[in-house]
């Protein structure tokens, strides 16, 4: 085998990357020769990026832009700062997010894009002056029609704010669509914030319609009650289920006759600990305990690799809806298949984020602003279309494996057509 020469291609994250494509592939029927197109980015910058130090010394930071796939659209992902992050993890997360908008049918590609650096050792002045000379380097590849940034790890709202109007000195207008998750007073959405949890609760309601008879009067069990696990919670109650449990780092709360969503969310936010709150009959249970309740929904919304083939044959739950990234092992998602319980994957449950950073971008692009009502509601509709969408399609042409390869599957499907149709292969 010849010796790897692209600096990404030994990354254990781009492998696992290629692996799932490669599984896809082979469900697709796909020739290796689109593998082999699918596996690299389109473009993959690195830059270089000197910030002024508080001391007065120069420190060189290094980051990345990884454009993975543009047959749909415009490139579309976060940009992260961490100061582990390399070129083949940054690559492997915009060829997600290519399979990502793909399947939530949107009409972007994927990007992904980081620094390495350890936000928590610089000063606020220190981190402007890197977000704005990092959007400058790579403003040559970004802009509203071709690539498009949000935040992830350690970026944020006032991060977009810096970018939006880096770029927008540079091409002298205000370039709205540059960036998405931007402030509500420049053009952001102030439900945002709601909008992964409020997606990871609208497929659930629709799996449940399908699969057990609705949402209502159904028991919830949550893992995780940050900002995902938080509003899943509180929409999923709002919608007639009952809440039963909760958990964060801390432990779980679990009582049967239903826990108070927005009481907990006040303890979760004064004492930063679940385990404080004391309504009802309430119990203290662990994190695993929680996973194998007898409930009808379970929402994993903390981290990855909780669902094992450890406890896989112990959850009870018949339907999952993935709200953190990768909860669950393919050895688990198998066994779960085999049992009959619908696991709502990760990149189709956890979509509810980029899918409003689309209806930020084309509002932002006819220039005019939404209501926190008329965005949700919007939401709403593109989720329920489109969960029912690759629901139908699963069940039509990949009942035989879990709903996590035919949702790949699609993904790619989508994508490798577009190229067709353009010509591009
Ligand atoms: P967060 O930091 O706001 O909340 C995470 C919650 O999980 C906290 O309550 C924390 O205490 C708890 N937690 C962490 N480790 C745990 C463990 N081992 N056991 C039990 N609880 C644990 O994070 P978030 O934004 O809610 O993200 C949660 C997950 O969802 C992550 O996997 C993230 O990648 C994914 N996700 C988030 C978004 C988003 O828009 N926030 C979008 C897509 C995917």
């Amino acid at each position: 085998m010849s010796q790897p020469y692209l600096l990404y291609e030994t990354d254990p994250t781009y492998q696992m990357a290629v692996k799932q494509l490669k599984d896809a592939a082979a469900l697709l029927g796909l020739p290796d020769e689109i593998i082999e197109v699918l596996r690299h980015p389109e473009r993959l910058l690195q830059v270089k990026i000197p910030v002024r130090m508080d001391n007065g010394k120069i420190k060189v930071f290094i980051g990345w832009r990884s454009q993975h796939n543009s047959a749909l659209g415009p490139y579309k992902g976060g940009i992260r700062y961490r100061e582990d992050v390399n070129p083949g993890e940054v690559v492997a997360l915009s060829m997600w997010m290519t399979w990502k908008n793909s399947l939530a049918g949107i009409p972007y590609g994927g990007g992904k894009g980081g620094i390495r650096v350890n936000p928590k050792e610089l000063s606020p002045r220190e981190l402007e002056e890197l977000s704005r000379k990092f959007f400058a380097a790579i403003s040559r590849i970004v802009g509203p029609d071709v690539d498009i940034p949000a935040p992830d790890v350690y970026t944020n709202p006032q991060t977009m704010a810096w970018y939006f109007d880096e770029y927008s000195k540079i091409v002298g207008y205000n370039a709205w669509g540059v960036v998405t998750a931007k402030p509500p007073l420049l053009g952001g959405l102030n439900v945002r914030v709601v909008s992964t949890g409020y997606g990871v609760a609208l497929v659930a309601r629709e799996a449940a319609k399908r699969w057990i008879g609705g949402v209502e009067g159904k028991t919830v069990a949550i893992q995780g009650f940050g900002n995902v696990g938080r509003y899943a919670a509180l929409y999923l109650k709002e919608w007639g289920a009952t809440i039963v449990a909760v958990s964060d780092r801390s432990g779980a709360v679990y009582d049967p006759n239903g826990l108070d969503v927005e009481e907990l969310m006040k303890v979760k936010n004064e004492t930063r600990k679940v385990i404080n709150y004391k309504k009802g009959d309430v119990k203290i249970i662990s994190n695993e305990e929680l996973l194998e309740l007898p409930v009808d929904i379970l929402v994993p919304a903390a981290t990855e690799n909780v669902i094992t083939e450890k406890n896989a044959d112990n959850i009870k739950a018949k339907v999952i809806s993935e709200g953190a990234n990768g909860p669950t092992t393919p050895e688990a998602d198998l066994i779960l298949h085999k049992k009959g319980v619908v696991v709502i994957p990760d990149i189709l449950a956890n979509a509810g984020g980029v899918t409003m950073s689309w209806i930020e971008w084309s509002h932002n692009r006819m220039g005019c602003w939404l209501t926190d009502e008329e965005a949700l509601n919007r939401l709403d509709r593109m989720m329920t279309h489109n969960f029912n969408r690759v629901y139908d399609e699963w069940q039509k042409k990949y009942s035989d494996h879990p709903m996590r390869a035919a949702a790949y599957a699609i993904a790619v499907d989508r994508v490798v057509k577009a190229m067709k149709l353009r010509g591009w292969i």
